[in-house]
Parts: structure tokens; C-alpha cells; sequence
């Protein structure tokens, strides 16, 4: 009904293995009739989300991903973007309690693993039952909707192995089947995508961002995502890394393979001297380009079986990460001889949410 978007908030989460993403829909274009019977209690949940960017000492609001003037179901209003730790669902909970939530709704649309884990305690705490989705269904719903609602959504880097050439192009994904999708998260999953609603999850691999950020918290002693990847800014996997002119003084020219690829990852740490030799820098970068370099690999492997030119990535792995980006780029390109293009998109992480979201039907 019309007056659904002010009787009641429209949520959609993720609860992924790492991270929950909270996507709240702000309707702009509440009548004077409807703001009369609007509850109190849901003007104050409008209020707290949208004034404020951070939640407790955990949850933040991705401002600069903020959709405004999009139309859901009839209504007007605003998308707004929210993501917290999974390890924090308790607080979470609870803040939603003190906030009247329950008092609201009797059901909001859940995917990812949490949906299913959760459910109980969202029974418990807050009296709220899950409307549960598929996440790969819902990570394609609502790529397709926000793609299509955001003219900027989807680039390419162009030059991304040249520092000072290197720049973000805006890529036209009008018309983007058949198109291969490689969600990073803690996990890797592989989609080849032939048309809307129409997929297949081909291939994954549990070495994904959860594995870079657990290595590297053991590597490097470091306590968070973007700690581990501003490390890695600054470090040179060039040393812990053996390369291929480590073992053959220059490049192997009879298959083409330059000096300075990677012939084995942290291949040099075996060794006493050079372990006393690298930073904490070095292993972040190593075991970013590592998992990155992995999963590129697995990528294109899976491009060319199934015959598909376009790869699209997603994931918050890739969050704050253009370094991951360009790797995946540029390897995609190398590789390939430029048959294959990779592409990203601005709302990496919270294509779930927003699927999930748009599913409600009440
Ligand atoms: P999941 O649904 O499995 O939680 P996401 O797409 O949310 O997957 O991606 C999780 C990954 O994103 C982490 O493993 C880590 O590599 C990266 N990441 C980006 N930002 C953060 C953050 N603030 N905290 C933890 N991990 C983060």
C-alpha cells in the first residue's frame, strides 16, 4: 500500500561471515496526511539514521554511497548504506531494541549466512521474525536495480599498472550478459550470468578476503581491514616473494615470462637472512597480492571455460583496496592478451541488501 513506506521502516541486511550491511530506504515523499499518522517512534529511527554517520562504536553510514531520488515500488526517498561487523550482532541488537524497532515491525528481509544463524536471537531480543532471501539471488536483483538507477555505477581502471597514468573510466553496462560475477568476501564465489534472474555459481574458492585479513592480522600483528591495507600501501611483496629472476637471473624468455613475475608467493621467506630482510609492509603487500593475484587466476580460468569476455567484481574485499583492483585488472588484461575486461562497481558490498530489500512485499 501507499502508506507503507510511513508505517513502517523498509529494511534490507546482509549478514555475511564478516560483515552485516544494513541498506534503509528514506522515503522523501511523506504527504502532510501521512506524516500526521506517522508513529513517533518511526520518526526518530528516520532521524537517527539519517543525521548521524556513525552508530556506536562499531556500525558506520558509507555517506559518499548515498542514493537519492530513486524510486522503490512508487515511493520517492533516498537509499542509505550501513554496515557493522557480524561480531558485533549482539550490540546491534540490542541498539535496535532501545530504539523501539520491534514496536514497528514483525518481520524484516535477511540474506546471508546470518539470516540463518541469527534468526533465533532476532526472535529472542527483538520479537522480529527474518524474511529470509537467497543471497546469490539477491546480490543479482540488486546489482541489476542499482546499476540501473546510478549512471556511474560501473568502471574500469584504465593504465592500472601506471602510477601516474592510471585513472577510473566510466564503463557503460547497459547491456551486460553474458557477464561473469566474482564476489569477494570472506570467501570467493564465481557466477556466470547469462540474463536477469538467470545464473549459474560456477566455480569459488575459500582463499578470499577473509584470508587476506586473517594472514595478515598473523603476519604483520595488525588489528584491522584498513590497517592491513594501508600496510600494504606502503610495502614491496618484491622481497618475500620469489621471483622469476630470483631463479633464473633475468626473464624466461622461451614462455615469454618477465623477470619480475611472481614464480612463488612468500617464496623467499624460507630463508633466515631474508626474513630478517622484510618488513611488516612487505608481508601485508605479499599477502594482498597473493589472495589477489589467486583469485584472478581462478577468474580467468573460469572466463575462458565458459567462453564469457566481461568479469564484474564485487565485495567488500575490494573496499578502500585499489590496489587489489588493479592487480585484478591488470591480470585479467595480461593474461588474456585483452580479450577479457574487469570491471567494478561503486556499491561493491552491498548488492545483497539492496536485492534484499527490493524483495519485500508485505
Ligand atoms: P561477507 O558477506 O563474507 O562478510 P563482504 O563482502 O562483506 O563478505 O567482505 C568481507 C571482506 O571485506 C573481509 O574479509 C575483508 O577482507 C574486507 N573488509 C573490507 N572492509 C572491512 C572492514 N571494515 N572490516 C572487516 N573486513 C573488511
Amino acid at each position: 500500500s501507499l502508506a507503507m513506506a510511513t508505517t513502517m521502516p523498509w529494511f534490507g541486511m546482509d549478514i555475511g561471515g564478516t560483515l552485516c550491511k544494513l541498506v534503509y530506504f528514506e522515503p522523501k515523499d511523506i504527504t502532510p496526511d501521512e506524516a500526521e499518522l506517522e508513529v513517533e517512534t518511526l520518526r526518530n529511527i528516520r532521524r537517527y539514521l539519517t543525521k548521524n554517520s556513525a552508530y556506536g562504536k562499531d556500525g558506520h553510514r558509507d555517506t559518499h554511497l548515498q542514493m537519492d531520488d530513486v524510486v522503490v515500488r512508487g515511493r520517492r526517498g533516498s537509499f542509505h548504506f550501513i554496515r557493522f561487523p557480524t561480531s558485533a550482532m549482539g550490540k546491534f541488537l540490542e541498539l535496535a531494541k532501545d530504539k523501539g524497532m520491534a514496536t514497528l515491525v514483525s518481520s524484516v528481509c535477511a540474506t546471508g549466512g546470518g539470516a540463518y544463524k541469527f534468526e533465533k536471537n532476532f526472535r529472542e531480543v527483538l520479537n522480529l521474525s527474518l524474511h529470509k532471501f537467497d543471497e546469490l539471488d539477491s546480490l543479482l536483483y540488486g546489482l541489476q536495480y542499482v546499476e540501473m538507477n546510478n549512471p556511474t555505477e560501473c568502471y574500469y581502471w584504465k593504465h592500472p599498472t601506471r602510477e601516474d597514468k592510471c585513472e577510473k573510466v566510466n564503463f557503460d553496462f547497459s547491456q551486460p550478459y553474458p557477464f561473469l560475477l566474482v564476489n569477494i568476501g570472506s570467501g570467493v564465489s564465481i557466477l556466470a550470468v547469462y540474463g536477469p534472474g538467470v545464473y549459474k555459481r560456477i566455480s569459488g574458492t575459500s582463499l578470499g578476503g577473509g584470508t587476506f585479513l586473517g594472514l595478515c592480522c598473523l603476519l604483520t600483528g595488525c588489528n584491522s581491514f584498513e590497517e592491513a591495507i594501508e600496510l600494504a600501501s606502503k610495502g614491496d611483496n618484491t622481497s618475500v616473494d620469489k621471483l622469476v629472476r630470483d631463479i633464473y637471473g633475468g626473464d624466461y624468455d622461451r614462455f615469454d615470462l618477465p623477470g619480475d613475475l611472481v614464480a612463488s608467493s612468500f617464496g623467499n621467506m624460507n630463508s633466515k637472512d631474508k626474513r630478517q630482510l622484510v618488513s611488516r609492509e612487505d608481508l601485508a603487500r605479499a599477502t594482498l597480492v597473493t589472495i589477489t593475484n589467486n583469485i584472478g587466476s581462478i577468474t580467468r580460468m573460469c572466463a575462458l571455460n565458459e567462453k564469457i569476455e566481461k568479469v564484474v567484481f564485487v565485495g567488500n574485499f575490494l573496499r578502500v583496496n585499489p590496489i587489489a583492483m588493479k592487480l585484478l585488472a591488470y591480470a585479467l588484461d595480461y593474461w588474456s592478451k585483452k580479450a577479457l575486461k574487469a570491471l567494478f562497481l561503486e556499491h561493491e558490498g552491498y548488492f545483497g541488501a539492496v536485492g534484499c530489500l527490493l524483495q519485500l512485499h508485505c
